[in-house]
This record gives C-alpha cells, sequence and structure tokens, in this order.
C-alpha cells in the first residue's frame, strides 16, 4: 500500500506548504535543496538520509505545534532534530520529510535551588546548562563525549550517558517532566510535579529514548543535584586487558562508589599519543582511568583509589598513578575527551571510513568480548580496531576504521559491525547503551526483542501516532507485530 492509499502523503507526493508557513515563525520555513541537504544527516555511518521536502526551525512550542497540525493533516512524515550529533541516524531525513529542527529553542527558563530543578527548552546545549547551574551550586551531572555540542532535547530523545554515569545515572534518571507536542499537534505535560508523585502511569518515562517517534519534547524539567566535589583521579597501565577487564568487575564486586571507570585499548592509546602527547606508553596493552569523589569527603575517595590500585595490581597493573591535583586529573580526562578528535584525524589518514560502536555488556563479559575484538581485528587485518568506552558500566564504543574507497575494507568493516551486534547479544548484553537505534540498528533492534515486546512497542506507536508520521523508518521500523514475525 503507498503512502496515498493510506491517506498520507506518498515523499514524492506535492504538498502546499503554504498553509503551514502561514503559522510558523516568519522565515523559520526552508525549502532550499542545498540548506535541507545540509540538514539531512547525523554523523552516524552507514546511514543512508532521504530527501526532505521542507525544514522548519522552530522557535517556539506553536511553532512546533503548527509543524505537527499541519504534518498529521497532510500525513506527511516529520524528522524531530536536535543538534544532529547521534551516532544511529535516527535524526537524517526521511523521503518527503519535514525536518523539524528545534535547536533554535534553547532557553533556560528557570532554575529552583528549593527543589533543584531546572526548565529549559530543548535545544540548550549540555555544557551550557552545566556552567549555568554551577552557578546555583547545583549540578547536572550527565556528560555524553558530546557535551559541548548535542542538545539536552536530543539527550532526552536518546536517553544519553556519558562518562560519569557509573555513579550518577543517565539522562533519564534526571527527568522529571516533559512537555511533549503529539502528532496530531496537541500539547501536554507528563511527568510528576515534585520530587515525588505516583499520579497516573509514567507516560513521561516513555519518551525519554522514544528517538523521535512519539512525539516532540519542547519543554524539560530536570532534577539538579548539589555541585558535584572534585574528584580524585587515578590512572592503571595493564599489560593485558584482560587484567582491566578483571579489575573492573572486581571493583564493582567491592562496592566502590567510583565516579568514572573508563577503559582505552592499547590502539585507542596509540592514535591518542599520535594526536597529542599525552605521555601514554605505547607499549601497555589497555588502561583504565577511574575517578572517585568520595560523596564530597577527599580521605574516602582516596580510600577508594587506594582499594582500586590494590586490585588493580593483583590483577596484573604495571602501573598506577593516583593524583588529587585538579590540573593533572584534567589533563587526564582531555586525554580521555580527546578519544573523538583524535579518531578523526586518524580517520582522515586511514581512507575517510569509521564507525563508533556502542554495545552494553554485563561487566563479567568484558574479558571475553576484548578477545573476541583480537580475534576480529585478526580476520580483517584491512580494518583497524581501536576499543575505549565506558567500562564501568559494561559500555564499550569500539571504533572501527577502514578506507573508504576500498569496498573490501568496507564490506569488513560492515562484517564487523554486524558481529560486535551479534557478539553484544550473545555475551548477554544490548545492541546499544546510550547512542540509540535510529537507522542503523533496527534490524538488531528486532533480533533483541522478544516477539511480545516488539508486539507491544507496536502498539504504543500506534497509540501515539497512529498515521505513522513521526520519524518513520527508524528505531521501530524493523518490529513486527505478534503472529507475523
Ligand atoms: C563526539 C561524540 C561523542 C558522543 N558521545 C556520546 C556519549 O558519551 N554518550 C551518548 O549517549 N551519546 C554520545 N554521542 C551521541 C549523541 O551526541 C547523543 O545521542 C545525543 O544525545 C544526541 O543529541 P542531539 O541534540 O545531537 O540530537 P540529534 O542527533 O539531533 O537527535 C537524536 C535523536 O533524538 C531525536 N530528537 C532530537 N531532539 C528531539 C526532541 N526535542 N524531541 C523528540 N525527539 C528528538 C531525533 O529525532 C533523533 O532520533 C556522541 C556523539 C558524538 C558526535
Amino acid at each position: 500500500m503507498t503512502g496515498s492509499e493510506r491517506g498520507t502523503a506518498g515523499a514524492h507526493d506535492p504538498v502546499d506548504l503554504a498553509a503551514m508557513r502561514a503559522d510558523v515563525s516568519a522565515g523559520a520555513l526552508i525549502t532550499d535543496a542545498d540548506v535541507l541537504a545540509a540538514h539531512s544527516q547525523d554523523r552516524a555511518p552507514f546511514c543512508t538520509a532521504g530527501r526532505a521536502r521542507a525544514l522548519v526551525r522552530a522557535r517556539s512550542v506553536e511553532d512546533v505545534r503548527a509543524v505537527m497540525r499541519f504534518a498529521h493533516r497532510q500525513g506527511v512524515p516529520v524528522v524531530p532534530q536536535g543538534a544532529r550529533t547521534g551516532l544511529a541516524g535516527g535524526a537524517n531525513a526521511v523521503d518527503g520529510a519535514i525536518l523539524l529542527d528545534v535547536s533554535g529553542m534553547n532557553r533556560i527558563l528557570n532554575v529552583d535551588p528549593v527543589e533543584r530543578t531546572c526548565t529549559v527548552e530543548p535545544g540548550v546545549v549540555n555544557q551550557d546548562l552545566k556552567d549555568h547551574v554551577h552557578s546555583f551550586g547545583l549540578a547536572y551531572p550527565p556528560d555524553p563525549g558530546s557535551v559541548a555540542i548535542s542538545t539536552i532535547g536530543g539527550n532526552v530523545a536518546t536517553d544519553a550517558g556519558g562518562l560519569c554515569c557509573v555513579k550518577y545515572g543517565v539522562t533519564r534518571d534526571y527527568v522529571r517532566r516533559l512537555r511533549v507536542v503529539l502528532a496530531d499537534g496537541e500539547l501536554t505535560t507528563l511527568g510528576r510535579p515534585t520530587a515525588k508523585g505516583v499520579a497516573g502511569l509514567a507516560l513521561s518515562q516513555l519518551f525519554i529514548g522514544s528517538e523521535g517517534t512519539l512525539g516532540i519534547i519542547v519543554e524539560i524539567e530536570l532534577d539538579l543535584v548539589p555541585a558535584l566535589p572534585p574528584p580524585v583521579t587515578a590512572v592503571a597501565l595493564f599489560p593485558a586487558q584482560s587484567g582491566a577487564a578483571e579489575t573492573v568487575s572486581a571493583v564493582a564486586a567491592a562496592g566502590y562508589r567510583l565516579s568514572m571507570v573508563e577503559y582505552l585499548d592499547r590502539t585507542t592509546m596509540g592514535i591518542l599519543q599520535d594526536y597529542r602527547d599525552f605521555g601514554l606508553p605505547a607499549e601497555s596493552g589497555a588502561m583504565l582511568l577511574v575517578q572517585s569523589d568520595g560523596d564530597g569527603d577527599t580521605g574516602r575517595a582516596h580510600t577508594d583509589l587506594q582499594a582500586f590500585e590494590g586490585v588493580a595490581h593483583e590483577r596484573g597493573a604495571s602501573e598506577v598513578w593516583v593524583s588529587d591535583d585538579p590540573a593533572e586529573s584534567e589533563v587526564l580526562v582531555a586525554a580521555r575527551r580527546a578519544v573523538n578528535p583524535a579518531f578523526e584525524k586518524f580517520t582522515h589518514a586511514r581512507g575517510g571510513g569509521q564507525f563508533i560502536d556502542d554495545v552494553c555488556l554485563p561487566l563479567g563479559a568484558l574479558r571475553r568480548f576484548f578477545e573476541e575484538l583480537d580475534r576480529l581485528a585478526a580476520q580483517y587485518p584491512d580494518v583497524v580496531i581501536a576499543n575505549s568506552g565506558h567500562a564501568g558500566d559494561g559500555n564499550m564504543h569500539p571504533c572501527v576504521f577502514f578506507d573508504a574507497a576500498d569496498a573490501t575494507a568496507a564490506a569488513h568493516a560492515q562484517l564487523v559491525f554486524d558481529e560486535l551486534m551479534a557478539l553484544g547479544l550473545e555475551l548477554g548484553g544490548t545492541i546499544t547503551g546510550e547512542h540509540g537505534v535510529g537507522g542503523l540498528k533496527r534490524s538488531w533492534l528486532a533480533r533483541e526483542l522478544d516477539p511480545v515486546a516488539q508486539d507491544l512497542h507496536l502498539r504504543v506507536k500506534q497509540a501515539f501516532d497512529p498515521r505513522g508520521i513521526l520519524n518513520p523508518g527508524k528505531m521501530l521500523a524493523d518490529l513486527s507485530p505478534q503472529g507475523t514475525a
């Protein structure tokens, strides 16, 4: 059945946008083909983008409502967009879509020091929010690697994680209330107004991680915490990556409340050193970068890290340094944060092909995962695999580099991607810990969810978006109703 037969506009059916132009802010509606093309992709590899019919740079909730009312009437697909830093193709255009860019709705509306909350528009950049609430002695902890460029709306829509989530949790843990524009343009508020609240179903939770498939998030009330205490930092170097994996499990089992547990393998350290001299020894097999803030008690932070040092040495660490000098800690964390630009430089030098994957594993499976990465690297010598990630959560980001002009290498990179997905599931993990499903992993979501869960997902989607106009072809697109799989 075509879109037109369902009463929705086919991708190439003409749609008169004049009615929408009259209802949105002046200049918000753009149809210039070059501008549309420039807005049609996020940062995901292997994901095609369709041809959008329009871009709306929304400036207000009323703009968003006008777009959704129009799209619902006409049956036109809508792709919500934040800063398009996504790594799963979630913000990519689909054919005939209106791209609904909410990054310009970027006001911080309120900070309430008594409730310890803030209310923001979806386009506020995560780091800008952190800086703003810091002046109130408060903190918003979730810190994706894209903290300086991604939006809170995008973070909520993907349930973004990050470096400190091992102790402070992910975006979901901070969302108190959402205002959302539904598929037909209706506006509603979901969540709780108070620190506690159990009135009705927790529908706001459905929107967190929904990747633009259920509605447009137009306002977000977030819980805050007191400003985070300065951490003590430690680095442990291991001749073998198995030692790092075992240390992560042992530290978790011992119950130390570390606020960061990051992993870098030998290849990643080499790429980082080539990018800038961080003093990382090329001969080490793996590195753990950990922090403890001791809940504000420096003595306890030191005790945590001394315990970490002992555990790491028992598991074969060749060196462990501990530092409570904030400047030195910052340099070490900067090295971790430099992984992404270092990878970009390496990518260009290696022929331009790269993807960063995202699997989350039970901690006990990390060692086997590392071994399998070695096997894949040996099996496909025309790709380079560098592994790093949030080891304390079991969330690994193997990055695969290949020469994009070499069709065999590109095919091998795709095979590695598929093997990593299969491996994640085989080891009892999930296909995505934080980057989301988007277009990239939609077929893998169908493998992760059982038939009943798939059917439930589709029924929820049907309830919120009966015409199927919100981000079609993404996340839920390969799921089957029960009885048809
Ligand atoms: C260098 C780099 C490092 C990264 N590190 C991390 C990391 O450590 N942890 C992590 O979790 N992610 C990370 N990411 C991925 C990405 O930054 C996150 O997924 C982020 O949350 C996306 O935010 P965005 O504003 O760019 O959203 P977009 O990419 O624009 O959109 C992401 C998804 O959310 C939907 N969406 C966006 N805004 C709204 C809205 N207001 N209402 C409804 N749906 C919406 C879109 O349709 C899309 O499906 C990284 C990306 C890069 C480039």
